[in-house]
């Protein structure tokens, strides 16, 4: 999935589940993040495929994201400060954007899940195709219905 289209469905997700701006833009940086630290492909075709070998290895391993949030999590509750609480989250959601990310990969792909090499996925769309901004409309359509999908709101559009 290309970063812009990453950035789109995680921003979706997480305004709809929390309704804040911070956190929302927070996961929106995060979004990119597990393909950020393995760093662009180089142009060099030895360097290019020794770099696609450890592509969606380690740097899309869940149980990492999730082990760095629950240390934020407990980090919070052991230094109780509202500045450093504030802090944490927002290193949280980005973190929870990662794993969205992950999650939005497997879709297109296939990703590690119990170990960093043994990768699943479904592969619904190749990366830049229609059907690749069809899933994105999709997820985005869902996150509205949610938000604002209430019976009174479609009463009004069909009396
Ligand atoms: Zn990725």
């Amino acid at each position: 999935m290309k970063w812009i289209n990453h950035q789109i469905v995680t921003g979706f997700i997480v305004c709809t589940a929390t309704n804040d701006a911070l956190f929302t833009a927070s996961s929106i940086v995060g979004a990119v993040l597990p393909d950020r630290v393995e760093g662009s492909p180089p142009r060099d075709s030895a360097a290019y495929w020794k770099w696609r070998k450890r592509h969606r290895t380690w740097s899309h391993y869940p149980l990492i994201y999730v082990a760095l949030i629950c240390a934020a999590q407990f980090a919070k509750d052991y230094y109780p400060n509202p500045t450093l609480a504030v802090a944490l989250n927002v290193v949280t959601y980005a973190l929870v954007g990662a794993l969205l990310h992950i999650a939005e990969d497997a879709f297109c792909g296939k990703v590690p899940i119990f170990t960093p090499h043994g990768k699943h996925g479904l592969k619904l769309f190749k990366v830049g195709t229609w059907r690749e901004y069809f899933f994105v409309a999709l997820i985005i359509l869902i996150c509205l219905l949610i938000r604002f999908g209430d019976v009174a709101l479609l009463r009004s559009y069909f009396p």
